[in-house]
């Protein structure tokens, strides 16, 4: 068995008006994070993640934020792309911890929704999908509501015993 760690961030500016979408699910606020994209954290640091644990760079190599074609882009498109290179090399979910750093809304009601949604976009049970979420301490860029920020951790494994995935 070949398994792989990947570790993945991401942080986008809050912006009054605009939809506030983390993991997929839109959340009722008054804010919303700024973005080239539809500036979903939580899928930006799991595709990064994910591009980590196969040593394939980053989001922003894959899908450059200066190409018009990627503005106002659902974000899901990002991480199907990782999980098609993902499954190219064989490769498998085995779990993910995902922390989103938000001083507003409470997102305690919405983790549930948020992990049952990502586990549905991994194509994994949601017992291997865990959400934290975790306020600013009214202090930095998260407190002070400028921001939201999200990491991610996720762990690949691949069955080598009788596959030619060309190595
Ligand atoms: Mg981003």
């Amino acid at each position: 068995m070949d398994i792989r760690v990947g570790l993945g961030h991401d942080t986008h500016r809050l912006e009054e008006g605009r939809p506030l979408i983390l993991g997929g699910i839109t959340i009722e606020h008054s804010h919303g994070l700024a973005g080239h994209s539809d500036g979903d954290i939580v899928l930006h640091a799991l595709t990064d993640a994910i591009l980590g644990a196969i040593g394939a760079g980053d989001i922003g190599e894959l899908y450059p934020d200066t190409e018009a074609i990627w503005k106002g882009a659902d974000s899901r498109i990002f991480i199907e792309g990782a999980l098609a290179r993902m499954q190219g090399l064989g490769y498998e979910v085995v779990n993910t911890d995902i922390i989103i750093h938000a001083q507003r809304p409470k997102l305690g009601p919405d983790k549930e929704r948020i992990r049952d949604h990502v586990a549905a976009l991994l194509a994994v049970e949601p017992d291997r999908v865990n959400i934290k979420a975790k306020t600013g301490e009214k202090v930095g860029h998260i407190g002070r509501l400028e921001a939201m920020a999200c990491q991610a951790v996720v762990l690949l494994q691949r069955d080598l015993r009788g596959r030619d995935h060309g190595f």
